[in-house]
């Protein structure tokens, strides 16, 4: 990723009539068919405003589900058309289709500034394939192509690829401030520079340590895949969540990071209960040598934090995902949160640049009451975790290519 991508504000500051594709991420999540949270919707407002401001005709292009190449009435974006007047405060119309020749005629009536969303991506089954006609019947709708939707920018599909082909394009506010952070953190970060890796399963974020290893100065490994490693270095971890069939893994990130001159971090003190539950009778902290054959670890201990945190102080640039203990059952939140406190103290100190990422990472952050002090809380879930894998994403790379 080289951050070498084309924004809005290479754009004229005049679009009157100008039809600019948008792909944005709509797809939220519904209960009982009402939005359970509206965060990509939020996120997605300020560039459609601006486009809309200078006078474009913003077409709005998502997938909505899981249609499967399907008409779902239930996944129609047409759901969205209400959530989106309300959030823009602009009136918002539904396009029957995102390709074709009705679509285009729909779009013929729209006039400048104004706003549509068009229908579901994924109801054409060439979307998910990538499928050049779509992506031209999707490109011969526009004048200009925006990607706004870092989300879903670890597919090739043909709203998030295929187009970038075809048409001038540009990454939109919310893709580029993405862009730009995440480059701060892994591609040319003020050093030295520290991970912090947590979660349930090593199996889950291999690749993520793998890639780290050799990016990052400390590595800090902690929640249930902490356990994994612990057990690789002969400690006995009694129940707890551990992948036996990983131990080769984890012993082969540690060659891997010594011949990289990265420091692995692993607790030397844990929480532990003979039972999961919220402040279960059994609770203790314990050296992780003492953890007894009918104990489980769920959480890493104070003395460990405390020493994290010392790590954290050292270092000028900070990446995080995965909790370090089950934090969403109490108190095995603690250490989770007492280090994230400390981050984005440092942060807000102006001495760490912090960002993180992952669906439980950025609840766990919330939390913690913290995220808006990190310096960038990325929420994309696959997206996000493949940057940290160090791969290419097609969405980027095709607007790298378009620049
Ligand atoms: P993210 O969504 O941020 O990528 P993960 O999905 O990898 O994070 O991991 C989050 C889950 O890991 C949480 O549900 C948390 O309860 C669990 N977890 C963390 N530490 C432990 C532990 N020691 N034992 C069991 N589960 C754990
Ligand atoms: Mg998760």
């Amino acid at each position: 990723m080289t951050n070498d991508f084309k924004t809005l504000d290479d754009l004229p500051d005049d679009l009157t009539g100008k039809r600019v594709l948008v792909r944005v991420d709509l797809n939220v999540p519904m209960v009982d068919g009402a939005i359970s949270d509206d965060t990509r919707l939020r996120a997605a407002v300020p560039t459609i405003a601006e486009l809309a401001d200078k006078g474009a005709i913003v077409l709005l292009l998502s997938h909505f589900g899981r249609p499967k190449g399907r008409v779902r009435p239930d996944m129609s974006t047409a759901l969205l058309v209400k959530p989106l007047t309300e959030l823009t405060g602009r009136s918002v119309r539904f396009i029957e289709d995102c390709q074709g020749p009705e679509a285009a005629r729909a779009i013929e009536t729209m006039t400048a500034g104004s706003i549509g969303i068009l229908e579901n991506t994924r109801f054409h089954s060439g979307e998910e394939l990538n499928d050049p006609e779509l992506a031209k019947g999707m490109a011969g709708l526009g004048d200009l192509f925006v990607n706004d939707a870092f989300s879903a920018a670890h597919r090739a599909h043909a709203s998030t690829d295929g187009i970038a082909h075809l048409l001038p394009s540009f990454a939109g506010r919310a893709m580029a401030a993405e862009l730009i952070a995440l480059q701060r953190a892994l591609g040319d970060p003020d050093r030295p520079v520290a991970a912090v890796v947590g979660g349930a399963k090593v199996s889950s974020k291999l690749a993520v340590l793998g890639h780290l290893v050799t990016k990052v100065d400390h590595l800090i490994i902690g929640g249930g895949m902490a356990n994994t490693f612990l057990a690789a270095r002969g400690i006995n971890v009694g129940k707890s969540l551990c992948e036996k069939d990983l131990l080769g893994e984890a012993e082969s990130i540690f060659e891997r990071a010594e011949a990289a001159n990265c420091t692995i971090h692993l607790p030397y003190d844990v929480v532990v209960a003979k039972e999961f539950a919220p402040n279960p009778p059994s609770l203790r902290v314990c050296n992780v040598h003492e953890v007894a054959a009918d104990e489980m670890i769920l959480d890493i201990g104070p003395a460990a934090v405390e020493a994290l945190g010392d790590v954290l102080k050292n270092c000028r640039t900070l990446v995080w995902n995965g909790p370090l203990g089950a934090f969403e059952t109490k108190p095995f939140d603690e250490a989770t949160v007492a280090l994230a406190r400390t981050a984005a103290a440092l942060t807000r100190q102006g001495s760490l640049v912090s960002v993180a990422g992952g669906g439980d990472t950025v609840a766990a952050l919330n939390h913690a009451g913290v995220a808006a002090e990190f310096t960038f809380v990325s929420t994309a879930g696959g997206a996000f975790l493949e940057w940290m894998e160090g791969r290419t994403l097609p969405g980027v790379a095709a607007l790298e290519r378009a620049a």
